[in-house]
């Protein structure tokens, strides 16, 4: 059974603070941290972990990235009501039901059978539906294509071109890429049909990005 006690919702409003020292300015990126239960996605005996600016294993060698990562991608997206959103790496689900508060119309793709499955039971207990499918995330969604905004929640060598063609003029690509050790955050937007600008933000450290476009 899923509880969320007054003191969880103390301990994200705690949670909301830090991301927020930390640099994170979108209200609607802080007030969607603050309404997803992060401990939902955490095993009974990690629960304590939950509300820590933390990563955290999920099963399967992947994690569940760190509140500040997920916020930080959030809001490079700059995520409108209406955006139709591609997410690529579901894992836990947890991204994907940050990006849910901000539009309803998400889709998901993870490459993880087990985690494909576990993340599809956990979108049902908590009655959230985007579209998820399983599959290879790093070539995107094109029968699903186009997209205002895609994501990419693990780090990729390289960005993929098939990627930018699945964007709308004015969309934009946010994704990790780099080397296996860090990664700089990029955001592509397409600004014309052949026309693309790229900004290059802060580093991090993602789990592979797997598959064709992604590291063999
Ligand atoms: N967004 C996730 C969350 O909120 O829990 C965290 C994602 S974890 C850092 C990266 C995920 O990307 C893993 O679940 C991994 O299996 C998935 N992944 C790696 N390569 C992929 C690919 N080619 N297509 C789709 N998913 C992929």
């Amino acid at each position: 059974m899923l509880i969320d006690s007054y003191r969880h919702k103390g301990m994200r409003k705690s949670l909301v603070r830090t991301v927020q020292d930390k640099g994170i300015k979108d209200k609607r990126v802080l007030q969607a941290l603050e309404q997803v239960p992060r401990h939902y996605f955490f095993e009974n005996a990690f629960v304590e972990q939950a509300y820590q600016d933390k990563a955290f294993p999920i099963g399967e060698g992947q994690t569940i990235s760190q509140p500040y990562t997920v916020a930080y991608q959030t809001e490079l997206l700059e995520i409108k009501p209406t955006d139709k959103v591609l997410e690529i790496g579901t894992g836990s689900g947890y991204q994907c039901s940050i990006l849910l508060q901000l539009t309803p119309n998400v889709y998901t793709i993870e490459y993880n059978e087990p985690l494909y499955h576990k993340a599809q039971k956990q979108f049902e207990l908590m009655g959230l539906k985007p579209q998820a499918f399983l599959g290879d995330g790093s070539e995107g969604l094109p029968q699903h294509a186009p997209f205002d905004k895609i994501l990419v929640t693990a780090g990729a060598p390289i960005i993929p071109k098939t990627l930018i063609t699945q964007l709308t003029i004015g969309g934009k690509l946010v994704i990790p890429v780099g080397d296996t050790a860090t990664q700089k955050m990029m955001r592509i937007t397409r600004v014309g049909k052949e026309d693309f600008t790229k900004e290059e933000f802060d580093d991090f450290k993602f789990v592979p990005l797997l598959g064709k476009q992604g590291w063999q």
